[in-house]
């Protein structure tokens, strides 16, 4: 296999927090650690350049309940530290798996990780690290989801993939309605027009300014990331 085989060079993957948690929904789970590890190995070892967004929704969320009576501002800033959290967890099991991987922060911390440098990260990737993008964007009132698409763009990735729990990008939630059809590919406006749930409107429109595709696959299936990786066509692909 050689990086010539490769359908992408340089990738975004976007995994939420949720994800990370145990069966209560909260805080981190070293068994979906060790899947997230496996999973990421397979491409690591294609030689793919691979950055990551985490979210911090399985510790906190700005716009969450708990959250009701606070300033929103440091809501969202315990949110953006949250991905941190998740960040760390991440990096820490990949490099016990072998994995060179290296986080950065949107939030200076500097004992912590590398203030996040589009320049840093890019010689990161070459020297074949996996770059892990915690901190959201460093602002308040935006998701990692818009983290992700913008910090896509910075480093100049070819796609981003966001690794959900269902197949795809749906009529309507496949978790709630049967006959929910399933979309292989759609356009951002399309996205935008039918308030399909790919990504929040923020991020799927800095996504189309830029014309950063994005697909949206199961990451809870094994092999799926090297099966996108390697250009087969899963899950749902949002484009111009
Ligand atoms: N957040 C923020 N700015 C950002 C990214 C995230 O303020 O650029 C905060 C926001 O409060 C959000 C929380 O961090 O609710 C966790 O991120 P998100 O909900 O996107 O995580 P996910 O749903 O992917 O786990």
């Amino acid at each position: 296999m050689s990086k010539t085989d490769l359908a992408y060079k340089r990738i975004l993957l976007k995994l939420s927090g949720e994800s990370l948690a145990g069966t209560d929904g909260q805080g981190v789970s070293q068994r979906i650690l060790e899947y997230f590890a496996h999973e990421i190995k397979k491409v690591y070892d294609l030689s793919v350049e691979l950055a990551i967004v985490i979210g911090g929704g399985n510790f906190f969320r700005g716009l969450s309940n708990a959250a009701q009576d606070m300033n929103r501002v440091t809501a969202d800033q315990m949110g953006m530290l949250a991905t941190m959290i998740n960040s760390l967890a991440l990096m820490d099991i990949l490099k016990r798996n072998g994995i060179k991987a290296q986080t950065f922060s949107a939030i200076s911390m500097t004992k912590v990780a590398d203030v996040f440098d589009h320049v840093k990260v890019s010689d990161c990737l070459k020297d074949g690290n996996i770059a892990i993008l915690g901190g959201g964007t460093g602002n308040p009132f935006f998701t990692t989801d818009t983290a992700a698409v913008l910090r896509a763009i910075e480093i100049n990735a070819d796609v981003i993939l966001k690794g959900t729990r269902v197949d795809g990008v749906y009529s309507a939630d496949p978790e709630e309605v049967t006959n929910a059809i399933k979309y292989d590919s759609l356009s951002y406006m399309e996205v935008v027009e039918q308030k399909l749930k790919v990504m929040d409107i923020t991020a799927i429109t800095l996504a189309m300014d830029n014309k950063l595709p994005i697909i949206v696959f199961n990451f809870d299936k094994t092999d799926n990331l090297k099966k996108v990786v390697l250009g087969e066509s899963i899950g749902t692909k949002v484009q111009e």
